[in-house]
């Protein structure tokens, strides 16, 4: 699933794209696309003449800011975005489209979605704003510091790996960056939060914002689905350390790097430098 890194890409590429266009026809393929169940031509009908004000981030959600509302994409598993010209994709790997949306400019905003875990949620100001509240800080904001991470962190015993990943505490990291992070921070995944030191905390902040930024620079981790918008690949996965690594030595004590399950998710570690 596309995390932080992943999802910024996307706006990043957007953004000059649909920022100031006004959507002039929409065409929704499979209504389970529409997360609130809004039934397919309401949701039509709420957008078409919608001005695009800005593309934003929250976490690992895609929001258009349009002058009535707002249009939360979640990417989920295989959520893709292109942006053409013309009544078919400008991507021959685009065969499950599920939406479409034309813009005042004759080019279409085509999401293609494969397994159909992601789609569209059409909110409120208000409606955005409750969603929103149940985020934790974003990590690469200026303001976020180490403190505030062991605050987001430190409650409860929960193994750090999942803590890292509640959306609650902190926003946008998933299973990749918070296996890359503790590994670059040292620190044992499956230790509980409460047992963290001050020093831990200060390092896994830095080692957290660090690798955020970095593959961030690399348009995000290509591992199996994500892919930017009109189809570019991210090359963060060439400078990945732990993830997806399982059986192959550490580059940083050359231990050979385990791979388990928490929380139903794998976690890549080095037990030879992780403590
Ligand atoms: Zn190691």
């Amino acid at each position: 699933m596309p995390e932080l890194p992943e999802v910024e890409t996307i706006r990043r590429d957007l953004a000059p794209e649909l920022e100031g266009r006004r959507i002039t026809a929409v065409r929704i393929h499979h209504d389970d696309i529409i997360i609130d169940a809004l039934p397919g031509a309401e949701f039509r009908r709420r957008l078409e003449g919608r001005h695009i004000l800005a593309v934003d981030r929250r976490a690992k959600w895609l929001l258009l800011r349009l002058d009535l509302g707002i249009l939360v994409t979640q990417l989920r598993m295989t959520g893709r975005f292109a942006v053409g010209r013309g009544a078919v994709p400008p991507l021959a790997g685009f065969r499950h489209v599920a939406a479409e949306f034309d813009l005042d400019d004759g080019r279409t905003l085509f999401y293609d979605d494969v397994r159909r875990l992601g789609g569209f949620l059409l909110l409120s100001e208000p409606e955005w704003a409750l969603e929103e509240s149940r985020f934790g800080p974003e990590p690469l904001d200026s303001g976020f510091r180490a403190a505030d991470l062991g605050q987001a962190l430190r409650r409860g015993r929960a193994p750090v790996k999942n803590a890292l990943m509640d959306q609650s505490r902190v926003a946008g990291v998933g299973n990749i960056y918070a296996s890359e992070a503790l590994h670059r921070a040292r620190i044992d995944p499956t230790r509980p939060v409460s047992d963290l030191t001050d020093e831990e905390v200060r390092r896994l902040h830095r080692s957290l914002r660090r690798i955020l930024r970095s593959s961030l620079d690399s348009s995000g981790t290509t591992f199996r689905d994500y892919r930017a918008v009109n189809g570019r690949s991210g090359s963060f996965q060439t400078l990945l350390e732990v993830y997806g690594r399982d059986g192959e030595p550490c580059t940083n004590c050359g231990q050979v790097i385990l791979r388990i399950v928490q929380a139903g998710r794998s976690t890549y570690y080095c037990p030879g430098c992780q403590r």
